[in-house]
């Protein structure tokens, strides 16, 4: 199947072969009639406004996950970058059913990702704002990153190239500001007034319940979910990249259960994010330190966590306040290419063989 290949967005309008003329109008109804919680709900004003989330509740980072941790989001909204805007063009394109394009469709659209317009009398398409279209950087780093470490997913992937240098694309972070290449120890990133860990969960868990057979994804981002596909895991890498080490640490710093933890550290070192090194002078304790592949997955958490506070301001401050010491200014990311340094745009990258 095609989905599984698209990494480039089309730049204008829909793809064509997959109009069929008979669009029908999504059958996601008005977001409205719900948000009647007042201050206790986000409020988007409008898509390309910040979000104003309320105090006390749900930060940033916490919305973030509610919408990249989910892969039917994903891969929604990979879609809509090359041009998908209705109901129909979506179920010709992906596996899902009519419930959970639905819903996910409506919730997109409450968050501020797309815009519902109504294109003719009473048939609705869902167009990519501002907000959404800022997700792109994050999508390429996801597929770059699960494209180098997943190795059983190699031979199903494109040969793929940066524009302007011809060579093999790979990403890297450089800083907004100073332009300079930035890894995770070149940085200084700490929780913000609104970070507080327990804030990290997506407004959506209490309500989320085991997926039934035909909602499950089809795991083209199988990694990436297992990592930031729910609140716990994207707490437990985010503290690993704060320095955490041993099991009490993520149990305590984070107010982890247990068992969560536990489940999580095993599942980390299973995909080979995480491995296990003895603790001095405590055999029987092993620490968990971070593989050369989970420090690979820094563009993915730093531009999810960008875009994040890009949108979604929560009343109380930042959850996460980050620096570029070198150069002695706030950091916020921008992806480069890790050949020349160029611009990595969408126009800057090109697929071979890939139709
Ligand atoms: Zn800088
Ligand atoms: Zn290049």
């Amino acid at each position: 199947m095609s989905y599984g290949y698209h990494i480039m967005p089309s730049t204008a309008g829909a793809r064509p072969g997959t109009v069929d003329g008979r669009a029908t109008a999504g059958t996601a109804g008005a977001a409205g009639g719900r948000a009647t919680a007042g201050a206790a709900r986000p409020v988007t004003r409008s898509p390309d406004e910040p979000t104003l989330l309320p105090a006390g509740r749900t930060n940033a980072i916490g919305q973030m996950i509610g919408v990249v941790g989910d892969e039917w989001n994903l891969l929604i909204i990979r879609a809509a970058m090359f041009g998908v805007t209705r109901y129909c063009q979506w179920k010709h394109e992906l596996p899902i059913s009519d419930a959970v394009l639905t819903r996910r469709l409506l919730r997109l659209t409450e968050i501020g990702v797309f815009e519902r317009v109504e294109y003719r009398s009473r048939r609705y398409e869902y167009r990519l704002t501002r907000r959404g279209r800022g997700i792109w950087p994050i999508l390429l780093a996801i597929w770059w990153w699960e494209a180098k470490w997943v190795p059983e997913r190699l031979n199903a992937l494109p040969q793929v190239a940066h524009r302007g240098c011809g060579r093999e694309l790979s990403l890297a972070v450089v800083c907004h500001e100073c332009g300079e290449q930035v890894g995770p120890r070149d940085m200084d990133a700490r929780l913000g007034p609104s970070g507080a860990w327990s804030r990290w969960a997506p407004e959506s868990t209490t309500r989320r319940r085991a997926a039934p057979p035909d909602e499950r994804p089809p795991l083209m981002y199988p990694q990436t979910t297992a990592l930031i596909g729910n609140r716990w895991s994207a707490v437990i890498l985010g503290g690993a990249f704060q320095g955490l080490r041993r099991f009490r640490e993520f149990e305590v710093r984070l107010g982890a259960p247990p068992t969560i933890v536990a489940d999580r550290l095993r599942s980390f070192c299973d995909i080979g994010v995480f491995r296990q090194v003895p603790d001095e002078g405590r055999a029987d304790r092993p620490t968990y330190r971070l593989t050369e592949k989970g420090h690979a997955f820094f563009p993915v958490i730093i531009l999810s966590c960008d875009w994040a506070q890009r949108w979604f301001h929560a009343p109380e401050g930042p959850a996460i306040v980050m620096r570029h010491p070198a150069g002695g200014h706030e950091f916020r990311p921008r992806l480069a290419c890790g050949g020349c340094g160029g611009a990595m745009s969408a126009r800057d990258i090109q697929v071979a063989g890939c139709t």
